[in-house]
């Protein structure tokens, strides 16, 4: 038996798929009686949920894991490797750590730490542990990194094989969650409080499961208990005749809680943004307005390299009906440069479609080959210089158009969630988001992490608005 409970460090590296993860883990470490140490050195557990997508978070892993190692000459430590682990850096680092576990298989984590000498874990939590869940990780109810915002995956796994990415390699096949699961949690989630729920999933908009009569009749049970009206969404005809379950119906659903609370979805995708979804976001006022459509390239030559199933015209389209039916929507993208074979000329297509979408804001990238994806194994023909100076162009055109909706928004009353707070002299500087994702500072005379408030816009920057605390009781 151990003389003291045993601590555990988490560390979750890449997308917000594997900090849910990682929640997922420590739920299931707590539940087996370790803590969690207040420093990495205290600690007697150490878990990485690994990202092999990016190179930084692979060579992350690499020093975590030697320092870690040199830990062990001083004490007794387990390490474990989970998360999103391409399987030659399974093999490379998976002979450094103690235990590798795919983290769909998360419930087998105790039996495996009892496996170990030194997990300091006694044998009779396994039965403790493994009557709590039934046998899929999803159910796992999550330790939230804070208390108001709380990512919930609605599916894992990816079935799109774009050149350019390992996750198919990493986390498998696409696979749907019980949408009873989904539904449960979010609600309590909403009743508990929480403030932004995003749902997660590879391709989220591709969300579907087949249901049957069983769940049609908790369907009512759950609307009733939660006071959910008569939905449009649920009398689509593939619902009501099909019963397939798609991602309008889940969005729809999660949207209508009594609460006060915003919904948020990340990531979709354009093959898969459909009217119904298009009519559904425009219709619940809990899901902010703003939408992120990677786009990955402005030409379709090179979507098609990627193996990105729409072209550019069909991408034009989707964003415009957004913006039709939601006038003050946020449009956010993905966006790779120098992709193997990109010409100047392609280039300057996805130079002339940020120009023309006019993105609030997006993530670009310059192509760097991911050993395990298809891409990987391509010429990398694009030169480092080329990929820099292109990467630089298209910033270029995104600060200004970042900077004109920013400048738009001067005067303007938003509301505003605070992420976190910091301590000045004369109150508390506060950072949070609008709806559309924009970050914006401002004063605020207490503490409000957490909280909803009115913020007017009183300077645009090109990446970020400053503003005043209008009130911050009164909600728009
Ligand atoms: S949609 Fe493409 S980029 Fe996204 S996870 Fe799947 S393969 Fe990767």
């Amino acid at each position: 038996m151990p003389t003291s409970t045993p601590k555990y460090h988490l560390l979750a590296l890449g997308c917000q798929m594997n900090v849910s993860d990682g929640e997922r883990a420590a739920k299931v470490l707590e539940d087996i009686g370790y803590t969690k140490a207040a420093s990495e050195t205290e600690a007697d557990l150490m878990m990485v949920i690994a990202c092999s997508v990016r190179q930084s978070a692979v060579d992350r892993v690499h020093g975590k894991i030697a320092t870690w190692e040199k830990l062990k000459k001083k004490k007794t430590l387990v390490t474990i490797l989970s998360g999103c682990v391409l399987p030659h850096d399974k093999e490379r680092l998976g002979k450094r750590f103690d235990l590798v576990l795919d983290i769909k298989n998360l419930l087998n984590l105790p039996a495996e730490l009892v496996k170990l000498k030194d997990s300091k874990l006694p044998p009779e939590q396994i039965g403790l542990h493994q009557e709590k869940y039934a046998d899929n990780y999803f159910a796992v109810r999550p330790k939230y990194s804070n208390g108001f915002q709380a990512y919930v995956p609605i599916m894992t796994g990816c079935n799109a094989f774009c050149t350019y990415c390992a996750v198919p390699y990493t986390r498998g096949r696409e696979l749907s969650r019980q949408p009873q699961d989904i539904l449960t949690e979010v609600a309590q989630l909403v009743k508990h409080g929480y403030k932004e729920i995003t749902l997660l999933g590879q391709i989220i908009n591709k969300y579907m499961i087949q249901v049957d009569d069983k769940f049609m009749a908790w369907l009512e049970e759950f609307k009733k208990d939660n006071n959910i009206p008569d939905l449009p969404e649920l009398h689509s005809e593939y619902f009501t005749e099909k019963k397939l379950f798609k991602f309008p119906q889940l969005l729809a659903l999660c949207a209508s809680l009594p609460g006060d609370y915003w919904l948020r979805y990340t990531s979709s995708h354009p093959k898969w943004f459909t009217d119904e979804l298009i009519e559904t976001l425009a219709k619940y006022h809990k899901l902010p307005h703003h939408a992120h459509l990677p786009v990955q390239a402005g030409h379709d030559v090179i979507l098609k390299r990627m193996l990105r199933p729409y072209t550019i015209e069909e991408y034009k389209k989707i964003v415009h009906k957004l913006r039709i039916k939601i006038p003050d929507l946020a449009v956010t993208t993905d966006c790779i440069v120098g992709f193997p074979g990109e010409t100047r000329e392609q280039f300057e297509s996805t130079l002339d479609l940020f120009r023309e979408m006019k993105y609030d804001m997006a993530f670009t990238a310059q192509f760097s080959p991911r050993p395990g994806s298809v891409a990987g194994k391509w010429e990398d023909d694009v030169p480092h210089a080329e990929k820099e100076f292109r990467e630089k162009e298209l910033t270029d055109v995104l600060r200004q158009t970042t900077f004109d909706h920013n400048q738009a928004l001067l005067n303007t009353k938003q509301r505003v969630l605070i992420y976190k707070t910091s301590k000045k002299n004369t109150g508390f500087e506060a950072e949070g988001r609008t709806g559309g994702m924009k970050p914006i500072r401002f004063t605020t005379p207490t503490d409000m992490t957490g909280q909803f408030v009115n913020v007017k816009v009183t300077k645009a920057e090109p990446w970020h608005l400053k503003g005043n605390l209008v009130n911050p009781h009164t909600y728009l």
